[in-house]
């Protein structure tokens, strides 16, 4: 076993740790209060090859890898824990192109993707579909050389500002397909962005398609494939997520040690206080121990393993421990860890986060156990 990340993957990590000191999180704040959509940083981001990590040179990528994709996520969620999920969430559309596409899908929908210069959206969860899939309702009718698709999307991140969308839709045989959409399709329509605790400016939103026509072309894989796509790109995202809580968490500990140094108690430091100190050494020891599951989970992808249930280990313990560490740091932080004027209450709310998108706890200990148990 060899623990140490290569020279190449330490350049990725220390590059995006410079690009998030430098350019994330001095809009960290702004972002937050705001909830604007950060377009200006999503155009740096692509600059990087944020996009194109794990895809290969010919679509555009570097060929990077999954470690490179989840080390440049923890760097940029130390900062702000949008712009890793930003990154994070990007990944699924190329996923399923990548897996599941044709030659000419392919060549025609994912380079724009890879390159950053479309940002991709992954249509699947409806107001009656959250943690059960098979509940999906949106309809696509074959009418001669086209799909007509009808239905309503829930939570869909970047739509608003998304080119292409993944949409997955019930078939004229009842399953589940997954189709192609341009964004500019008439009667592809996306809503106001939700009002979340956390990850704001993430601008996940409502998609209403009101009868959209792709060429049967853009269906995406074999006909009724839809639930095997969603299932191995979530798989991929999961290593995302549990990135972004890593590095929300490893932001928390940074702080309350900042801090800590600094705040007086008694007349001297508050880091001289064994019940800080405690704090201080879960905190690090439950980071240390997501960062390494989640460079695991990153380098079996690598590997070209499946990691439908690593994924989930991974995103399960590294939500948990995400909401604990940022928890234990606001406690660092006493009563000024509840101001708004200090940055730790905002990592607190965007580490909840983590523990319900992209399937929650609940669905992850499900995936875990039925594996146990087969
Ligand atoms: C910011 C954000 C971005 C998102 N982005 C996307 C996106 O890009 N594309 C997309 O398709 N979706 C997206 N989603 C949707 C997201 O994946 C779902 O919201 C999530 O899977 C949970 O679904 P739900 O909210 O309907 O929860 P529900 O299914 O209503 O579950 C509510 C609660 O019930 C319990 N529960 C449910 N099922 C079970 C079970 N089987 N066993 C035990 N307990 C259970 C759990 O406690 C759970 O927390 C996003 C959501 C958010 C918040």
């Amino acid at each position: 076993m060899n623990f140490d990340l290569s020279e190449r993957e330490k350049m990725i990590q220390s590059a995006a740790r410079e690009f998030a000191a430098k350019e994330v999180l001095p809009r960290a704040a702004e972002i937050d209060r705001t909830a604007e959509f950060p377009l200006e940083l999503v155009r740096r981001m692509a600059g990087m090859g944020y996009f194109g990590l794990a895809y290969p040179a010919e679509y555009g990528g570097s060929g990077s890898g999954y470690l490179a994709y989840a080390l440049v996520i923890e760097q940029l969620a130390r900062a702000s824990m949008t712009a890793g999920a930003i990154v994070a969430v990007s990944v699924l559309s190329p996923e399923a192109l990548l897996r599941f596409g044709s030659q000419a899908q392919k060549n025609r929908f994912l380079a724009p993707l890879v390159a950053g210069r479309k940002l991709g959206c992954f249509c699947f969860t409806e107001p009656g579909t959250g943690s059960d899939p098979k509940a999906i309702v949106t309809r696509a009718r074959r009418t001669g050389r086209h799909y007509v698709i009808g239905g309503e999307k829930k939570f869909i991140s970047l739509a608003r500002v998304a080119g292409q969308a993944l949409v997955f839709a019930r078939d004229d045989t009842d399953r589940v397909s997954a189709f192609i959409v341009p964004a500019k399709s008439p009667g592809f329509e996306a809503g106001e962005p939700s009002d979340t605790i956390g990850l704001r400016g993430f601008g996940a939103c409502a998609v209403h398609l009101d009868d959209v026509r792709v060429p049967a072309g853009n269906l995406l894989g074999e006909k009724g494939r839809g639930f095997d796509i969603m299932l191995e790109a979530i798989s991929v995202e999961r290593v995302g997520v549990a990135a972004q809580a890593t590095g929300v968490a490893q932001g928390a500990l940074d702080l309350s040690v900042e801090y800590s140094k600094g705040r007086v108690a008694y007349g001297k430091p508050i880091s001289g206080m064994p019940t800080i100190q405690w704090l201080l050494a879960e905190m690090a020891s439950r980071v240390e121990a997501g960062r390494w599951l989640t460079y695991r989970t990153a380098f079996l992808r690598d590997q070209g393993r499946g990691i439908r249930n690593e994924s989930a280990v991974a995103k399960l313990f590294c939500s948990q421990m995400a909401v604990e560490v940022t928890r234990m740091a606001m406690q660092v932080h006493g009563a000024y860890g509840t101001m708004k004027s200090l940055p730790v209450e905002r990592l607190y709310r965007d580490a909840k986060m983590t523990e319900v998108y992209v399937g929650v706890s609940e669905i992850q200990r499900a995936i875990i156990a039925s594996d146990l148990i087969r």
